[in-house]
Formats: structure tokens, sequence, C-alpha cells
């Protein structure tokens, strides 16, 4: 199945308009950064895998420091991120092999294509297609959208995609995605996913793309809690 990228094009200016255009790290943070601080976001929320990652960044002056601790050391840093013993295993096996190729920039990715770069960083145990990808577009700058579960679901939602899994998910809408929107596209689906688009009950009478959207599920009942808090915040910011 092609990729419909005029729809693509459209549910990211939608976005845009009730997200607005997310934030880019000045500089781009170096690609080892984004593949540690993404092996310890697995499976938790993004203040435990934060305070995980500077748990690390505090006890060590750099990676290469970190690569003669334990891993039992590693693993006492990162508990809170939890699932600590096989996160704590992936990024010590990571930091050992980069020792040993004396390469703790990851120079060997720079110049390669995108599905070699996730060839060769897939090889390491405990990184898969989605961390890799996340290496892609946060510090590569490359225009490739990471597909994680909230991008999965909506994209199967809206019918855009057609796939079983986030993997699939990723190959097919990165066949040929539209250029330069990757960051933005994948950023405001997130936020979607976690305030609108959720697995359970999404709340389809606020969402900006409802009108692309050909889920034959969609939820209009409004949840009290929901709409209280968002008038709330609608109160909060004056509208
Ligand atoms: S209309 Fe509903 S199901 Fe479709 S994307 Fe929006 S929130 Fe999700």
């Amino acid at each position: 199945m092609s990729i419909n990228i005029k729809k693509i094009i459209k549910i990211n200016e939608l976005l845009i308009k009730h997200f607005g255009v997310p934030e880019r790290q000045n500089p781009l943070p170096n690609p080892l950064d984004t593949l540690i601080a993404t092996i310890l976001s697995q499976n938790t929320n993004d203040n435990n895998s934060y305070k995980a990652f500077n748990n690390l960044k505090k006890t060590f002056n750099n990676w290469e420091e970190a690569s003669n601790a334990s891993k039992k050391e590693i693993e006492k840093l990162i508990k809170v991120a939890g699932l600590a013993n096989s996160k704590s295993y992936a990024i010590k096996n990571l930091l050992n092999e980069l020792k040993k190729r004396n390469d703790f920039k990851l120079n060997f990715l720079t110049k390669e294509s995108y599905k070699n770069i996730i060839d060769e960083l897939t090889k390491f145990k405990g990184i898969g297609v989605k961390t890799a990808s996340c290496v892609l577009l946060f510090s590569l700058n490359r225009n490739i959208c990471p597909v994680d579960t909230h991008l999965h679901r909506i994209l199967n939602r809206i019918k855009l995609v057609n796939t079983k899994t986030p993997e699939k998910t990723f190959w097919e809408l990165n066949k040929n995605f539209p250029d330069k929107i990757a960051h933005t596209f994948h950023t405001n689906l997130i936020l979607l996913g976690r305030e609108i688009c959720k697995p359970i009950k999404p709340n389809c009478s606020i969402c900006p793309i409802e009108k692309m959207c050909q889920f034959d599920k969609k939820n209009f009942i409004t949840d009290k809690k929901e709409t209280k808090k968002r008038i709330l915040l609608l109160d909060n910011i004056g509208i």
C-alpha cells in the first residue's frame, strides 16, 4: 500500500494549528545521549526516565567513564526508570562495544543511509527500531519519523496505514515520508495520543483531525472530568 502523502501534510497542518510547532533542542543532542535516553524511556514516564538519565550524567563525567562502571552500578543509578536489569544490560553492552571501537561519538553512523544506520544500531542487544529511529530524527536531523505505540494506534485509527505492529507502521510510513516535517509530525502526534486519542475512550469531540479520521469506533461521549479539566485550563489561559 502506498502512503498518502497529502493526508500526512494535511494532518501535520491541523496538528500545528492545535498544538503549535514543537521546539527542537539546540544544539541537537549527541547520538549517544539520545540512544541512552531512549533506552531509559521504555515503559516509563518522561519524569522517571529523565531522573535516571540525570543520575548517570551527574555520576560520570562522560560516557567513556561510564563504560568502566559495573552493570550493578549502572542498574542502581537507573532504578527509578524501571526494568533496571534489562536497561542496564543494554547500556553496559552498548558502552563496552563503543569502547572496543573507540567511538563514543558514533562517528560510524553519520554517512550511512537511514536503513544502514538502523541495521547497525539494532545489532546492539536491547536497541530496537524505535530507539534507532529516534537517533536518526533527534540527533542526526534526518527526516525520519519514529513510531511508538501512540503513533501506531493513531495512524491505524485514521487509516493512514493498516499494520499490526509499530515496527511495520514505521517501515510503511517512512517509505515515502514528505520532506522536512518528521519532527513536527512525530512530536505532535505523541501529544495527540497522550491528551486526546487515548487507547481507551478517545476524546473525538475535541480532536483536531476528526474530519480526516476513519476510525469506526469514535467516541463523542465527553468524559465529565476531562471537560472540567479543559474548562479550567481555558479559564487559566484566559480564553
Ligand atoms: S477522531 Fe478520535 S479516533 Fe480519530 S484520531 Fe481523533 S481522537 Fe483518535
